[in-house]
């Protein structure tokens, strides 16, 4: 088994639910497959949209499990969440359902088409870093203790909303 921690984001409501719904019913499905154990799911945060700004804010969370997939197929896992969330690819960093990102995969480096670990703007995004030290305030990514960094304590454009709870 392998610890991986998985970002949750979404702005969209459809007739599948509201952003936060998507990331409740995607924590429940980490739950129901027998290929993760010890599935916590972090606060659930409201942001203002990054990068592409004129758009809906975003309810954010992140998940950590232990996982017996591999890479590629959690990455399968998490897209088939994304699709089960009725996600359209409108325009990049735009809106959508469900955004489900794998963020780390145990100590792992991959660099492959289809997926980079760490994920690549894991340091730049306080509404990536805040929950996932909620999760684990020890937490290191290639040596670097991630409370150390400025944007782990920044609350810029981010607001915690209740504890998301696992269905
Ligand atoms: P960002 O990756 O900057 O958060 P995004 O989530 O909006 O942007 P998407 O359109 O959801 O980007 O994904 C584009 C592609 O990124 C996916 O098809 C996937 O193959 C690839 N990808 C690479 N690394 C990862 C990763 N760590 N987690 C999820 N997808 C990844
Ligand atoms: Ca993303
Ligand atoms: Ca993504």
């Amino acid at each position: 088994m392998t610890t991986c921690y998985i970002g949750l984001g979404g702005n969209i409501s459809n007739e599948l639910g509201t952003p936060d719904q998507h990331i409740r019913q995607a924590a429940a499905a980490f739950v129901a497959s027998s290929a993760f154990e010890q599935v916590q799911l972090s606060s659930l945060y409201r942001s203002k949209a990054y990068g592409v700004t004129d758009q809906p804010d975003f309810y954010n969370a992140v998940l950590s499990a232990n996982t017996s997939l591999l890479p590629l197929d959690l990455l399968d896992f998490c897209q088939s969440l994304e699709q089960a969330a009725g996600r359209v690819r409108l325009r990049h960093w735009g809106e959508r359902s469900l955004d489900v990102d794998v963020l780390l995969y145990g100590d792992e480096q991959i660099c492959h088409d289809r997926l980079i670990v760490p994920h690549r703007e894991l340091m730049l995004r306080n509404f990536v870093l805040v929950p996932l030290l909620e999760l684990d305030a020890d937490l290191c990514v290639q040596g670097v203790r991630l409370d150390s960094c400025p944007l782990a304590h920044d609350m810029t454009g981010l607001e915690k909303l209740a504890a998301a709870g696992i269905e």
